[in-house]
């Protein structure tokens, strides 16, 4: 692959269709889709459950397989990439947080951290040097030797934070990365992913139902029945209004995208 241009966005859909076939009645989760995610952002993805946010991000990252449309990468087609290339894309320049943290329970934090890169054949030397490194990017450097079940839902998730960085990747799919952490928590672990983005230019895809993650992110990305149906891009900022709270639901919808 060439390496990474700095105009092309990082990820781009075009009517990027998923249809499942689980049943008697087929599911489009992705309907034409059309998206772009440039280089440095921080964006969210809302809408309600089921509307297929967590197969978008599983389609642009290359989890899953598309059936219609196409995925660029860096403008190269993922399509265009075997599965080996893809992988070894994915394992150099993704990274990936979910809501359960997939920690492996009889490693201890560093160990989890580390995985990667020996996965990726680093020397074990590397491996914990640049773990050790990416826990205390996320202030856990404390807690390296602990297991998974010693650390609180928020450092849990700062681990998995760690984990997804200590490639040093260019951008970081998170689903549901708050939805299992009460608010302090949530808040600070929104806070940490806002920071790795403005201070490392960390791109940041984060499907999310938390309105607070929203309102930190560069714009929000709506989603309805397998479609975007608004990018956040041309919408002004919100204009402070005391009764916006009103407005919200549960996802936010109808709130405009805010505060940088
Ligand atoms: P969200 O993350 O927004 O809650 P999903 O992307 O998980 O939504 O799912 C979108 C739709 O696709 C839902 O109707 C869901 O039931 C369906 N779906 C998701 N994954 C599968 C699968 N592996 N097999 C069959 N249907 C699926
Ligand atoms: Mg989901």
């Amino acid at each position: 692959m060439s390496g990474p241009s700095r105009n092309t966005p990082i990820v781009e859909a075009r009517a990027l269709r998923r249809t499942y076939e689980a049943g008697d009645v087929p599911v489009h989760a992705l309907n034409g889709v059309d998206l772009v995610i440039e280089r440095g952002e921080m964006a969210a993805v809302m809408g309600p459950s089921g509307c297929g946010k967590t197969t978008l991000l599983n389609c642009l990252s290359g989890l899953d397989a598309i059936d219609g449309g196409e995925v660029l990468i860096d403008g190269a087609p993922l399509s265009g990439m075997s599965d080996r290339v893809r992988t070894a894309y994915r394992a150099r320049n993704m990274g990936f947080v979910f809501q359960f943290y997939n920690l492996m329970p009889v490693l201890t934090v560093v160990e989890n951290v580390e995985l990667p890169l020996l996965v990726a054949r680093r020397s074990a030397r590397e491996a914990r040097r640049r773990a050790v490194d990416s826990l205390a990017l996320v202030g856990l450097a404390a807690r390296a030797d602990h297991l998974p079940d010693q650390l609180s839902g928020g450092e849990r998730q700062r681990t998995t934070i760690a984990r997804a960085l200590v490639n040093e990747p260019a951008i970081v799919w998170a689903d549901e990365p708050t939805g299992d952490l009460d608010s302090e928590n949530a808040e600070e672990i929104t806070a940490l992913m806002r920071r790795l983005n403005q201070e490392r230019g960390l791109s940041l895809v984060i499907v999310t139902h938390d309105i607070a993650v929203g309102r930190r992110a560069d714009r929000i990305v709506r989603m309805l029945d397998g479609r975007v149906v608004d990018q956040g891009r041309s919408a002004p900022p919100a204009p402070p209004r005391p009764d916006v709270g009103a407005r919200r639901d549960r996802d936010g919808v109808g709130v405009a995208p805010v505060e940088r």
